[in-house]
């Protein structure tokens, strides 16, 4: 059967704002102006406003903002950067990107974020042969934060930045602050399939250091503060005028998005409250970039929804420290990642979008206890 119910739709997403998308567009286009011009300042200010952070940089991806990030704080070769390896292999290319050193540590298995014990841990007693640690990249996986009550202490205490890869969490909020605002920067992809997402590559990062943003801002065009004047090795990694039209067209959606995840979410619960729905963090909202689940016998279960036209998907299959770019090489905490292992292999994210209708998720839902 084929798949009437797939995983993610961003064609759907496209269709729903149409008209806003396409006059934005259109405008972009009538401009004249093409690259870092007035559509991408505009969504800046708004996008700065939305998060409430003090400035926002676009940039061309989530892997360049992340490692844009890094080199604005002026950590590269010679520096040791703690993140996990159950996420986006990105979040672990970037670091490499800067020049740094990944050293990865496990989750919280209920969570799916970096576990804290083990961080104070590392933090405490550095593993021998490495380069200092200089900064923490956290990530709030699948939409929603990371434990940063204890985190941002940790990294206060040991004089080590904080970054957020926000790359699947646009407006998730932790005590009603919205996620990328906590620590020293945040990043955010843009790709057409996240929260806010694109109709091609994007990215963004926030923070509320003014100076680091306008370095940021130089070292994604060159290193140029004034045009064709290089104060810094910079790179090429800019957020066209197009690109940020159309996420101006989408961003005041955005919440209403997520909180049509959130139902989506609450009706997947309901139906499935024999086994675990996904814990959710208290005072913090979940944003559902993704509904993950945990089976042993996933790959039978998902031929299963597939025969009733319904797609699923695995975020990931494989933890970056053994993927063949990676093994073998990459320096690990303690806990040598074994949770991380655990859950790639049980992962499931059923059909998350906004513009699943009412009769779709009910589909699902009755697919489910079906199994
Ligand atoms: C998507 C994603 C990225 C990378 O973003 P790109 O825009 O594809 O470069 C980084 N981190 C996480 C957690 C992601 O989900």
């Amino acid at each position: 059967m084929t798949v009437t119910i797939p995983q993610a739709n961003p064609g759907a997403g496209y269709r729903a704002l149409k008209m806003e998308i396409d006059a934005a567009v259109a405008r972009a286009l009538d401009s004249g102006w093409y690259i870092l011009g007035q559509e991408g300042r505009g969504f800046e200010a708004e996008f700065a406003n939305f998060l409430g952070a003090e400035a926002a940089v676009g940039c061309a991806n989530g892997t360049d903002a992340l490692a844009l990030a890094l080199r604005g704080l002026g950590i590269g070769a010679g520096a040791t950067v703690i993140t996990v390896s159950h996420t986006a292999v990105a979040t672990v290319a970037a670091v490499e990107m800067a020049g740094a050193t990944p050293l990865l540590l496990d989750i919280d298995p209920a969570h799916y974020t970096l576990d804290p014990a083990e961080l104070a841990e590392v933090l405490a007693h550095p593993p021998a042969g490495l380069p200092p640690i200089r900064a923490v990249i956290v990530v709030h996986l699948y939409g929603q934060a990371a434990d940063l009550d204890v985190i941002l202490k940790l990294c206060r205490a040991h004089g080590v930045a904080l970054i957020e890869d926000c790359a699947q969490a646009h407006g998730a909020t932790l005590h009603g602050k919205r996620l990328g605002t906590i620590g020293d920067v945040g990043t955010f992809s843009l790709y057409p399939t996240k929260n806010l997402g694109a109709l091609g590559d994007g990215g963004v990062l926030a923070t509320n250091d003014t100076s680091l943003a306008a370095r940021i801002a130089a070292l994604r065009q060159y290193g140029w503060r004034t045009h064709y004047i290089s104060d810094e090795i910079g790179v090429n990694s800019r957020l066209d005028e197009i690109q940020a039209a159309i996420l101006r067209a989408k961003l005041p959606h955005l919440d209403a998005h997520n909180a049509r995840r959130g139902k989506i979410a609450d009706a997947y619960d309901a139906a499935l409250s024999d086994l675990r729905p996904p814990a959710r963090r208290r005072n913090a909202t979940h944003v559902f970039h993704q509904y993950v689940l945990r089976v042993a016998d996933r790959a039978a279960i998902q031929a299963r929804l597939r025969e009733q036209g319904i797609g699923t998907g695995i975020h990931y299959p494989m933890p970056v420290h053994l993927q063949p770019a990676y093994q073998d090489r990459i320096a690990l905490g303690p806990a040598r990642c074994q949770a991380s292992e655990t859950a790639a292999a049980e992962v499931l994210s059923l059909p998350m979008y906004p513009e699943l209708t009412d009769a779709q998720v009910d589909r699902v839902c009755v697919a489910l206890r079906s199994i």
